[in-house]
């Protein structure tokens, strides 16, 4: 067997249908060779850093079982003090860490503030500024502190070249896992094989989409990533819907030159948490599903409708776990999104 993205035959590895780091557990056994795999491995770190916080609040482990922690701003209430951060764990708490902030003061006298978690670290502090003759004052600390940390997740990301890349190797390793890496390597899926090399959103066919009816076609979570794919015999062209976090939709164009006689259409449905497939229910086909989402029921490379489908979904999972979801209009802020505030 090849690569299904260069057709070596050498070093072969599984590769992921879903990436690792967004819970994927689906795999197609020598389905890539290490450069390639090592390639999307990079596209998918570059992802997995500006998903972080949202890993971490939907709490999806890693290929090593962890959550990722994120860091969060942290304000503490009452207390005038600033540029602190924390961290946020797998289980929601916020741990804060040792901050020293210097400022300049109105007189041009430097000015340094420092908060500390313990005790030792305050006083490592204070005797290092009194061996350079600086005055130091301590501050009362209130004894119980209410901690306001918020995180700011955009979207961006969504439309960036890696998710892009990545979303077109989900749909790619679909069809291979679906029908096999011999039918996934069939020169009908030649321009699909491409975005490997691509350097601009343009060279790749696929495209962010939004789409009422599309969402309302089964019951979503942010949990959840899909593939729904249609190979058309009739139009002798395929398109794979990809889906990520229940929201984040693009649609694919796999092939422009299909050839065989009889149409297929599958889906794959993954939950990340449970980090298995499962079956929803659908209540329309693959095709019609497809159909809608070319017609002008769609909205395409639009972020604002993005932040309008995905929000209700992230906000539906935000509830259920008792976490305040904010929304920040994309009009205010140039990046738009979600941002999630919690009080420990
Ligand atoms: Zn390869």
């Amino acid at each position: 067997m090849a690569c299904m993205f260069c057709r070596s035959e050498a070093d072969l590895t599984r590769e992921h249908v879903f990436p690792a780091f967004m819970g994927g557990e689906l795999t197609v056994p020598d389905g890539s060779c290490n450069r390639c795999n090592g390639e999307f491995g990079k596209w998918e770190c570059t992802l997995r850093d500006s998903t972080k916080f949202l890993l971490n609040l939907l709490r999806i482990e890693n290929r090593d079982g962890e959550v990722p922690t994120a860091r969060v701003e942290v304000e503490i209430r009452g207390m005038d003090a600033k540029g602190l951060f924390g961290k946020r764990e797998a289980d929601g708490t916020v741990t804060l860490s040792d901050v020293v902030v210097s400022s300049v003061e109105a007189d041009g006298k430097k000015h340094r503030q420092g908060f500390f978690v313990s005790q030792a670290s305050a006083e490592k502090f204070i005797e290092r500024a009194s061996t350079r003759g600086e005055k130091t004052t301590e501050l009362q600390v209130p004894n119980e502190v209410v901690l306001d940390a918020s995180y700011t997740q955009t979207l961006p990301f969504a439309f960036s070249l890696e998710a892009r890349k990545v979303v077109a190797k989900i749909a790619l390793a679909s069809i291979a896992h679906k029908y096999g890496v011999s039918f996934a390597l069939s020169p009908q899926f030649d321009s699909l094989r491409q975005v490997r090399t691509a350097t601009t959103a343009k060279e790749m066919p696929l495209r962010v989409f939004c789409n009422k009816n599309f969402i309302a076609v089964h019951t979503r979570n942010a949990h959840q990533h899909s593939v729904m794919c249609y190979l058309s015999a009739g139009k002798k062209k395929g398109w794979a819907l990809v889906t990520l976090f229940g929201g984040l939709s693009y649609i694919v164009e796999v092939t422009d030159k299909f050839e065989e006689r009889l149409s297929r259409l599958f889906s794959i449905f993954y939950d990340a948490a449970l980090k298995k497939p499962f079956t929803p229910i659908v209540l329309a086909d693959e095709m019609t599903v497809i159909g809608d989402v070319l017609s002008k029921n769609s909205i395409f490379e639009d972020r604002d409708a993005l932040d309008e489908q995905w929000f209700p979904i992230l906000a539906a999972y935000c509830a259920d776990v008792g976490v305040e979801l904010e929304r920040i209009s994309p009009a205010d802020s140039t990046a738009g999104g979600a941002q999630p505030a919690q009080s420990s």
